[in-house]
This record gives C-alpha cells, structure tokens and sequence, in this order.
C-alpha cells in the first residue's frame, strides 16, 4: 500500500567530519538544570528530579541560520544549550553505562515563547505552546564523542549583537550527561537518534527581530542565528 500523501521526509543532522547524516528520532529537553538559571526563574536550586519535556523533530533549525520570530508571542527568549546526540537506545540504562549510547554533542537553542510558557506553567497546562513551535530548535552540526570524547567542563555562552548574555560551563550541570540519560530511559524507551537539549545557564532573555545570537561551547563549536 501506498501512502495517502507523502510521508514528512526524515530529519537528519550534519555530522563533522562525515558524510553521514544523523537521523533524528525525538528531541528531549531538560528543564532546569543549571542553578544559577533555577534560581533566576523563581525556583530552588536544590537537586531535584530532573524534569522533562519535547520538542518535534521537525522543530530543528539545522546549522542555525535565520529564526522567524514565531506567531502568538511577544517575548521569544533565547536558552542556549548542550544538545547530547544518542546512537543506542534502551531502557533503564545505568549511570555507568549511559555514555556508551552518546554517539556526540552539538551547541543548541531552545528558543521559548516565555509569556505562553508562563501562561501554561500559571494554569497548570502543558508546555508545547511555549516550546514545540517551529523554527524552535536550532542546532550546530554534531561533533563525535570519538572525536572529543565526553566533556564534563568547558564554556557555555551567548552574545546577542555582540555582548555576552549567557555564560555557564558545562560543569555546573545539576543533572550530568550520563545521569540524565539514565534517568530519561526510566520514563520512556530511549531509541538512535534521539536528541536531548540539556538546560540553559543564566541569562535568558527576550530576542527581537535583527538580533544576531552567537552561542558557543568549548569544543564542540558555534551557533550563528539571526532573528527575522
Ligand atoms: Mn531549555
């Protein structure tokens, strides 16, 4: 049988140093997992339980590029992010193990329509409206772990039009890599290709149309997006 239209074509990122695309399965996001940004969103900073929600495949801005400044919002904030890059999946992976599954890395944004997004928290709604819109998650190429390994430290930074908004390093992540992982493939199946964005540091703030985002991490490279 033949499909009544035709299928969305699969997403899939560019992979450094290959010719080889990564095909996206889900994408994951982290909330909350530097301390520094719990605490400027009103929260305790305290290790809880990481929490999780989704974004579509089809949400990726790959390489980055122009970001249309989407419907519904008038305050789309920028959340830059290590995006960790899965090739095994599995259920209830353990800590030890959970690198294995992480085939790399990439520099990403979350970007958030945050006055939905409060709306939503406000009334005890899901997050897809503020999240899951298009255009919502630009993302660099990946880099291998083969390449770089698996970075525990190294800078995370914004600037918008030149002058820094963000700035972490990867080693204040409340929840690490492997843990977020482990603990991910204890609520659902974990599969090659998914994504998972793993929280922004401090320095959220809104976008408007003209600004010119850079973010970076340290080895892993750079993002460019331009807000139209
Ligand atoms: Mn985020």
């Amino acid at each position: 049988m033949s499909h009544l239209f035709p299928p969305a074509p699969q997403v899939a990122v560019p992979v450094r140093g290959s010719s080889h695309l990564f095909p996206v399965h889900r994408i994951y996001c982290v909330g909350r997992n530097y301390a520094d940004h719990a605490v400027e969103m009103g929260h305790d900073p305290d290790k809880e339980p990481p929490f999780f929600f989704q974004k579509n495949p089809d949400n990726l801005l790959l390489g980055g590029g122009e970001f249309p400044y989407p419907s519904a919002s008038s305050d789309v904030h920028h959340e830059i992010e290590l995006v960790v890059a899965l090739d095994k999946g599995g259920v209830d992976i353990p800590v030890d193990s959970a690198l294995d599954h992480v085939f790399g890395y990439a520099v990403g944004l979350d970007m958030t329509r945050r006055d939905l997004q409060g709306e939503a928290k406000k009334l005890g709604r899901p997050w897809e409206v503020g999240k899951a819109f298009e255009h919502s998650a630009p993302c660099g190429e990946i880099v291998p772990a083969g390449a770089i390994g698996h970075p525990a430290s190294g800078a995370i930074w914004l600037d918008i039009n030149g002058a820094r908004r963000q700035q972490g390093d990867l080693d204040q992540l409340i929840w690490k890599v492997s843990e977020t992982v482990s603990y991910l493939s204890g609520l659902f199946e974990l599969r090659p290709g998914d994504l998972i964005f793993s929280g922004t540091p401090a320095g959220v703030g809104p976008v408007v149309r003209g600004d010119r985002l850079h973010g970076h991490i340290d080895g892993i490279g750079d993002l460019d997006v331009t807000v139209v």
